[in-house]
């Protein structure tokens, strides 16, 4: 069974989040999505909230389990059985980004694989940062998160 894992922060969670993990399914039998519990990282939500709203998205979707990490995500994957890491790929600055972030995996344990899935053409710009700053000027972005992020943020003022 190939088992690959899809860290991130997820705060929150968007449908480019979903978009991938959707598309991971297709290549292997089972994707853990793995929230980062990282101590020196200031999030918007809390780990329980992020939990709550990747679990509640995802609910329905076979072969996916929700797994947290706080430490090496490269040592988790190991853990699992894991043979890769998936990873989005949305504009170039991404890919420098990745690139270091991927050597530094290699360094650690080469036999983990980080696979990079291109974002969907119309979820390029789609980001939680900018989910973030598009809900607190007030507009409508229910087409690019699941419901349960709206909710969360409405709870939260
Ligand atoms: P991190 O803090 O680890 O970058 P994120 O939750 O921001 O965590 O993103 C997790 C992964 O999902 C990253 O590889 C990121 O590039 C990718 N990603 C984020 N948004 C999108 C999107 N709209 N389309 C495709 N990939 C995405």
């Amino acid at each position: 069974m190939k088992i690959a894992i899809y860290p991130g922060s997820f705060d929150p969670i968007t449908n480019g989040h979903i978009d991938i993990i959707k598309r991971a399914t297709k290549l292997f039998d089972k994707v853990i999505v793995v929230l980062a519990k990282n101590s020196a990282k200031k999030y918007r939500f809390s780990l329980e909230d992020r939990k709550e709203m990747v679990e509640t998205s995802l609910k329905g979707f076979e072969n996916v389990e929700v797994d947290v990490c706080d430490g090496l995500t490269v040592e988790f994957a190991k853990s699992k059985g894991a043979v890769a890491m998936i990873r989005g790929l949305r504009v170039v600055s991404d890919f420098e980004y990745e690139w270091s972030l991927t050597a530094a995996n290699q360094f650690i344990n080469s036999d983990i694989e980080t696979v990079f899935l291109m974002a969907h053409r119309d979820l390029t710009f789609l980001s939680s940062s900018t989910i973030d700053e598009l809900i607190k000027g007030g507009i409508d972005v229910s087409s690019l998160v699941p419901d349960i992020v709206i909710e969360k943020y409405r709870d939260k003022k």
